[in-house]
């Protein structure tokens, strides 16, 4: 799963990006709105973590112009303790969720699960296909009654396929949730990954549709 932050302290930032790493997620980031808004008009992200105080273009700019483009990724604002106002602005410019600085890496991590959760249409924390059961938040997948050891970039893409189940994805789609900028992708990285995932797990598992992408059936 792919996330945008967007932050301007630059500790922080750099703290968030490598504590969504370590929760399992690709963490692109920011440091002003402008930049935000023009890579969110650009680039899939599966959810945003938004902070209100930046330079050039505030967060909250960047979230109307967001959604007055139709864009549904989930956002969670940023904010400062004494500022309930932002807050009610946020939340109706389109916001989906808020944590109060400073905040726990771990709850971020969850609340960011819980969104991407509810933006793929599904509200059950733990995804099921067949036999497989996912957990996002515990990382792990069972076979049955089998755990199933997998790399991270494996759980990483299985679990893009399970939560979207029915639905055909691209190597390009797929790429872009797995990896953040400027990490290295071979060419035939999403096959090679997909063919690991068939072996651990079972070959009928995920469809390869001819020059569309893959398929996991629900
Ligand atoms: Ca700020």
């Amino acid at each position: 799963m792919r996330i945008l932050v967007v932050e301007d302290d630059v500790l922080l930032g750099d703290a968030i990006q490598a504590g969504l790493k370590q929760a399992g997620f690709a963490a692109d980031w920011v440091r002003d709105g402008m930049l935000a808004d023009q890579v969110l008009a650009t680039e899939a992200f599966d959810a945003v973590v938004l902070d209100i105080g930046l330079p050039r273009l505030s967060g909250l700019e960047a979230l109307r112009r967001l959604r007055d483009r139709k864009g549904t990724t989930p956002v969670l604002l940023l904010t400062a303790r004494d500022t309930v106002d932002d807050r009610i602005q946020g939340l109706d410019a389109g916001a989906d969720d808020y944590l109060i600085k400073p905040f726990d890496m771990g709850e971020l991590a969850a609340r960011l699960r819980a969104l991407i959760r509810r933006s793929g249409g599904t509200a059950a924390p733990v995804l099921q296909v067949g036999d497989i059961t996912l957990d996002p938040s515990a990382h792990t997948v069972m076979h049955g009654d089998d755990a199933v050891n997998l790399s991270a970039t494996e759980f990483a893409l299985l679990h893009a396929l399970m939560l979207g189940a029915g639905k055909v994805l691209s190597r390009a789609q797929l790429g872009e949730k797995l990896y953040a900028w400027g990490e290295e992708i071979e060419s035939n990285a999403i096959e090679v990954h997909v063919h690991h995932l068939r072996r651990k797990l079972y070959p009928e598992l995920i469809e390869t549709i001819r020059g569309v992408g893959y398929l996991v059936r629900p």
